[in-house]
């Protein structure tokens, strides 16, 4: 962090608010089936795009509005790499310090054939030439066939292998994009269903140590590739009875489908398993995945009634408010992907510090907004809100003891930045004891 973002940022939270962060859909179209999102090329909807004078007009607006942090999404935005590029390098002029933008693999496709690593140099020294700050490529599964055939991109795996080398001798350093669904095991976690237990105590035993497994097994895997930074997205699965039926997904990165769809119960264990091998492979892997949001999501799940955004102690999320979606229907401002039946309109005509209402919504657990929201809300409320931060203590002691960790280890971690690599020695002091 230089000393000017860490100026701004001071700047803000003294005015109860926090950097703000924008997700910007250039296009729905996309050339993978992942059976896990509502865009796969076989889905049934209308295809768009934004055009790149509009997004440039939006990025002016963000840069003169103080956004922080702009990630271009799809679809899957590597379709228009030229256009990608551009809208990076002109994110940067505007003032953006922390751009990301990512891929689901397709070019990665064909490693075997003659040309395919000149092909990926000149892809990275294009990115590399730009701002772009973290660059993501998903991995659906610890089980690369499974993963392949849930992509419908074959041999990807292979080649994600051999580009990551090419892309660190770029000066970019990859990160791992994991959408938690059922086949993140393979088999395993596949094959495991309720009806097979005698009880559901036994179902949700089994459940964890599987899963616990399968995250294991995912990050060593991930390792073994030549990845040094991960990140995880909780799985979203709008429109299914655990969520609030008020949502409405202007952002189709969701399905009902029951690869994704888990119940609250299943959640809780799900993120348990997962807190305990973000602990257990952090010592050698960048994950950004916070321990204390998984700790309020796992909170949360476990007290009914929370998914209509009743108080709890938790944080609420800055989706609204200091963080935003813009969707490729229609290049309209939402306040997150999810809550599409709030159409903000223009992004340069929208005045975001007169959004500044308190957060109580926590309808979803959607990881782009509910982490960072969970990870400035102890510094909010240390600020604004003491009582709040002696309640929250008082409920419950534990999590400002992961809070911070979690900010130790992302001191230690340079913060995520893609274009760096690790600390090793910093990551080490993290092993458990
Ligand atoms: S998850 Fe990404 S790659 Fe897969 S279908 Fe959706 S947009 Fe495409
Ligand atoms: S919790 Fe955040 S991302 Fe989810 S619906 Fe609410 S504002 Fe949107």
């Amino acid at each position: 962090m230089t000393a000017y973002s860490v100026f701004r940022m001071l700047a803000c939270l003294a005015r109860d608010r926090v950097p703000g962060q924008l997700v910007i859909q250039i296009t729905n179209q996309c050339n993978a089936t992942c059976p896990q999102c509502g865009m796969r090329k076989t889905a049934d909807i209308r295809r768009t795009r934004l055009k790149t004078d509009d997004l440039r007009q939006i990025l002016d607006a963000a840069g003169e509005k103080g956004v922080q942090a702009v990630s271009f999404t799809g679809g899957e935005p590597l379709l228009f790499l030229e256009q990608v590029t551009a809208l990076i390098s002109h994110a940067g002029r505007a003032g953006i310090p922390y751009i990301r933008t990512g891929t689901n693999g397709f070019l990665f496709c064909g490693s075997r054939q003659p040309g395919f690593k000149d092909r990926i140099r000149s892809m990275a020294d294009k990115l590399a030439a730009t701002p772009l700050r973290n660059f993501w490529i998903s991995l659906d599964s610890a089980v690369p066939k499974v993963h392949e055939q849930m992509r419908g991109l074959p041999d990807v795996v292979r080649g994600i292998e051999t580009a990551i080398p090419i892309f660190h001798a770029a000066g970019i350093y990859p990160s791992v994009n994991l959408g938690i669904n059922r086949l993140v095991g393979g088999p395993l976690t596949r094959d495991l269903h309720r009806s097979s237990f005698p009880s559901d105590t036994a179902y949700l035993e089994a459940f964890y140590k599987v899963f616990h497994s399968a995250f294991d097994r995912f990050f060593r895997q991930v390792c073994n590739m030549g990845f040094t930074l991960a990140n995880t997205c909780y799985p979203m699965s709008i429109g299914t009875a655990d969520l609030d039926s008020g949502l409405h997904a202007v952002y189709a990165a969701t399905a009902g489908e029951a690869v994704v769809r888990f119940s609250r119960e299943e959640k809780i264990f799900l993120y348990q398993a997962l807190a305990a091998n973000v602990t257990r492979h952090r010592p050698y892997l960048r994950i950004f995945t916070p321990l204390c949001s998984l700790h309020a999501l796992i909170a949360q799940h476990q007290t009914p009634g929370t998914a209509s955004g009743r108080a709890v102690e938790t944080a609420g999320c800055r989706g609204g408010i200091d963080y935003f979606f813009i969707g490729s229907d229609d290049g309209h401002t939402y306040p997150c992907g999810y809550r599409g039946r709030e159409d903000l309109g223009s992004f340069p005509a929208l005045n975001i510090r007169g959004t500044g209402h308190q957060p109580v919504c926590r309808q979803c657990d959607w990881e782009c907004f509910r982490d960072p929201s969970e990870l400035f809300s102890p510094l909010l409320d240390t600020l604004h809100r003491p009582q709040r931060v002696l309640s929250r203590i008082f409920h419950d002691p534990h999590v400002f003891s992961l809070w911070q960790k979690d900010l130790r280890y992302y001191a230690a971690c340079g913060y995520f930045n893609g274009r760096k690599p690790p600390a090793s020695s910093r990551l080490a002091r993290f092993t458990p004891k």
